[in-house]
């Protein structure tokens, strides 16, 4: 490594390491020759390609964030952004599942799991053999998810859960499930706790599969609960800290929806690079108008701001920091980024940006879920504006 890169990397921290470019591309050789082929045909049928999953996990993907005594890669959020990035620049369904994988299901069984339940579970989880999913979101509760309905009643030594959660991901595929109950009513979000349920308990079962707009094969399902009987042991955490967990959760997970739209903004960024040098109209190269490269700078500089923001919060997550503030930043700026480059890149390709033998239309498809997975986009203003203000308060 050469002196100067060494500067840079200290005064930088977001330079990659070489431990960190190798990473980058394993996964990029394996998006290359494993996921980019079959895409469309996932895309077109909404097939959960379960066996990439399982080599995703043997590549250490699955347990990227979880310590070696868990059997996991004992990486970062720098490191994972990165994995989720590179997925998702070529296949967003596969970027959303390991996101929803790691920093929800499996992250909130290690921040809030006692021993027992760490030892039992994340070692499976890690290797990939099993599948997280995280069932915050119900039918009448989404932006309000401190609103859940779905109950866990205590039982003798049990609990019974009933109700519905919807959209949730991984949720016909996992082994288990971290759901969110209501413990006691009159508590509001105080009377939340999270339960792992295993698949297969009695009483539990994964409701429709959604036909979606994008990332279509990624698997968002609902889970059902009816007088589902689960043992007191899989409370994670203590009653009535379900929602606050949840909350901690979050944090880290929308670093990854950040890094999601960090990825399909890319795959849309490249695509549209790539036309515009081949594409010819008035006798030239598209790319030789000024219109279209004053688009493709903003494109890039846009993408460049939103990864800046991304590795900020995924920097001061791995320092051990809160990071409530930073996390909805980087996914408020990077999805409706994402969103603007995706749309501009089916404009670049004109008609041919509506035709799916082209890869614009599905880049376009897939970003929107960014603006609206783990928080809504005017959700995260709330939660920025909620910190800000705590920061500085009125002197009234
Ligand atoms: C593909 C997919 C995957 C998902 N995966 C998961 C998962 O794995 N686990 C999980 O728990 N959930 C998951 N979700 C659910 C997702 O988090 C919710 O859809 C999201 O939080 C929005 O909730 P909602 O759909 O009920 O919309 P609503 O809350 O009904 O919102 C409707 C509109 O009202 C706006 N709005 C609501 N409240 C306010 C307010 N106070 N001020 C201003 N505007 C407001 C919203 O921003 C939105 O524009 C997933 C969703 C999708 C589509």
């Amino acid at each position: 490594m050469t002196v100067a890169l060494e500067t840079a990397r200290s005064l930088y921290p977001f330079v990659l390491t070489e431990e960190q470019e190798h990473l980058r591309r394993e996964i990029r050789t394996f998006a290359a020759t494993e996921i980019a082929p079959h895409v469309m045909t996932w895309d077109e049928t909404g097939e959960f390609p379960l066996d990439v999953v399982r080599k995703l996990g043997a590549m250490g993907l699955l347990g990227i964030l979880l310590p070696p005594d868990y059997g996991g890669a004992g990486l970062g959020y720098v490191d994972y952004v990165l994995a989720v990035e590179e997925l998702s620049a070529v296949d967003g369904s596969l970027g959303l599942t390991v996101a929803a994988h790691n920093s929800l299901g499996t992250n909130h069984i290690f921040l809030a799991g006692n021993d027992a339940q760490k030892q039992k579970y994340l070692p499976q989880l890690a290797s990939g053999k099993w599948l997280a999913a995280w069932g915050l979101t119900e039918p009448g509760s989404g932006s309000d998810a401190g609103n859940a309905r779905t109950t866990a009643q205590r039982k003798g030594d049990c609990y019974v859960l009933n109700g519905n959660k919807t959209f949730i991901t991984n949720g016909r595929y996992a082994d288990v499930s971290v759901v969110i109950a209501v413990t006691d009513k009159s508590k509001g979000t105080h009377g939340l706790s999270a339960f792992v349920v295993e698949k297969g308990t009695k009483g539990f079962r994964p409701g429709k599969k959604e036909n979606k707009l994008g990332l279509r094969a990624s698997d968002t399902s609902e889970l059902i609960f009816e007088d589902c009987e689960i043992p007191e042991e899989n409370l994670l955490g203590s009653e009535g800290e379900g929602f606050i967990d949840a909350m901690r959760v979050l944090d880290g997970g929308r670093i990854s929806i950040a890094a999601l739209s960090l990825g399909i903004g890319r795959g849309a960024l490249d695509a549209s690079l790539k036309y515009v040098k081949e594409r010819r109209q008035f006798g030239k190269a598209i790319a030789e108008f000024q219109g279209i490269q004053w688009k493709l700078a903003d494109m890039a500089t846009e993408l460049d701001a939103a990864r800046l923001l991304t590795q900020r919060a995924a920097i001061l997550k791995d320092a051990g920091h809160r990071i409530t503030r930073e996390s909805s930043m980087a996914k408020l700026f990077a999805s409706e980024t994402a969103v603007h480059i995706c749309n501009e890149a089916v404009q670049l390709f004109g008609g041919y940006g509506f035709i799916k033998d082209y890869p614009a239309e599905k880049f376009y498809r897939d970003v929107k879920l960014c603006t609206i997975g783990e928080g809504t986009s005017e959700i995260q203003r709330m939660v920025i504006a909620r910190e800000i203000l705590a920061v500085h308060p009125s002197r009234g």
